[in-house]
């Protein structure tokens, strides 16, 4: 058998329970199969087993107080998954769904992405089982202490630097960037994401999602195509969703469905974000869409995949679009797809994609504008400077085209030329493994 294979056989048995974490290695390793097999070198330094261990994790309690008074007890989890390439880097996710699978498939591919933005950023991600929804801003706020009262120990702005995912925002990153200075006695920029006022970078909220759009639209535009007059549709009304569909929008396309996890509006006119925010500041729900927009329809329940649709952007979570999902989409003259969440699609959704001819952008590339322009926060705290919104819009800009082309080329050289899966997982691996080749058995 095949080394990368066999490394694959031996994580399968071990994490046999981890089957999110057993999904994505299973993707990446087949990925890099004949890339790491033509380079023995790898085999020789142990590379692939020393790569899918992760150098750290860290487990914790996190107890705090309700507002009824109540002690509460959630799970905090930190991977510091590789730090061959820079400090760990990476969201933490609060969502009842977090357990060690989910941080360990996140942190998985957060090296690869990280990588793939060109920047001097390692993987790592985190979070906790807790639910921010219907949480009083007390409540969050002293879940927030209580989880860096731990986390502290772990991260520095040169250690492991973190940052928000979903359940975590502007907010959550307030209490816990202030819990973390007052124990440490220090003001640095040891979280990313952070208020403009005390240390953030501009077009940070906007990054996850206007990177999506800029890579999908470099794609289309290297098959003699662009977003321009194309149906879109979108799941997630989040921070990634709800500025994919505004770059989209700028970029010419109509947006005429989003959908999240109450159901799909559909709105032919296209969709108008003044409305879908307003709702989704005040945590409201999707179906008052229609009362703004009468002409607009609400599907309770269903989700967005059966609207007929030249693009689809996935930006909401994993494994929300499968193969039947994936066929109907197909069948409906979707020609293009962008993943702006992390895993949103499964493999078999993938495989179909592929059969099909669709142009696909795998997350790990698609979805890098969030982390790369932390890294530009971390470059701004470094230096003390504060740049313009667009100077960070046009790095953010060109960093995508560039990982872009990278995949591609990647692709190309291994023989299958559009097959970005493929060459993201390449690419971003190459960089990593080499650097740890050069750092020795660590
Ligand atoms: N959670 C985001 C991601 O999946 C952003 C991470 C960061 O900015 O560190 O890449």
């Amino acid at each position: 058998m095949s080394y990368t294979l066999s490394v694959l056989e031996q994580l399968k048995i071990r994490d046999a329970r981890q089957t999110e974490f057993i999904q994505a290695a299973t993707e990446i390793l087949i990925s890099l199969k004949d890339y790491v097999d033509a380079n023995p070198q790898y085999e020789a330094a142990g590379l692939l087993e020393r790569f899918v261990e992760p150098e750290r994790q860290i487990v914790f309690r996190v107890p705090w107080i309700d507002d009824a008074g109540k002690v509460r007890v959630n799970r905090g989890y930190r991977v510091q998954y590789n730090s061959a390439i820079g400090p760990y880097k990476g969201g933490l996710r609060f969502h009842p769904s977090v357990n060690l699978s989910i941080v360990k498939f996140l942190a998985l591919e957060q090296i690869l992405k990280n990588s793939l933005t060109g920047q001097a950023i390692g993987g790592g991600k985190g979070g906790a089982d807790f639910d921010p929804m219907g949480k009083s801003d007390r409540e969050v706020m002293r879940f927030c202490q209580s989880f860096i009262n731990e986390l502290f120990h772990h991260i520095s702005h040169m250690t492991d630097v973190p940052a928000g995912d979903i359940g975590v925002g502007k907010r959550e990153i307030g209490y816990m960037f202030g819990q973390y200075k007052r124990l440490a006695n220090s003001f640095e920029g040891v979280f990313t994401g952070k208020g403009v006022d005390y240390g953030g970078s501009l077009a940070r909220t906007e990054a996850t999602g206007y990177g999506l759009v800029y890579l999908v639209e470099e794609m289309m535009s290297q098959h003699n195509q662009s977003l321009a007059g194309k149906t879109v549709i979108v799941s997630g009304a989040g921070n990634v969703g709800s500025h994919a569909v505004e770059k989209a929008q700028q970029l010419g396309a109509n947006v005429i469905a989003v959908g999240e996890f109450t159901g799909t509006i559909i709105d032919k006119q296209g969709i108008d974000l003044t409305v879908l925010r307003e709702i989704s500041a005040r945590r409201g729900n999707f179906a008052d869409y229609v009362a703004a927009r009468p002409h607009a329809e609400f599907l309770p329940g269903e989700k967005v995949w059966s609207v007929p649709c030249e693009i689809a952007l996935p930006c909401a979570t994993q494994n929300e679009l499968d193969e039947d999902d994936a066929k109907t989409l197909v069948a409906n003259g979707c020609t293009t797809v962008g993943e702006g969440a992390n895993m949103p699609c499964t493999m078999e959704a993938v495989e179909t994609f592929r059969h099909h001819g669709v142009l696909f952008a795998p997350g790990k590339a698609a979805n890098a504008g969030g982390v790369a322009t932390s890294a530009l926060e971390m470059s701004q705290n470094s230096s003390r400077l504060a740049w313009s919104f667009n100077k960070v819009d046009d790095k953010l800009q060109s960093i995508m085209i560039n990982i872009y082309h990278n995949i591609a080329a990647a692709a190309r050289e291994a023989g299958c030329p559009g097959n970005y899966v493929i060459g993201a997982n390449i690419a971003g691996f190459k960089k990593v493994a080499d650097a740890m080749m050069a750092q020795g058995v660590v």
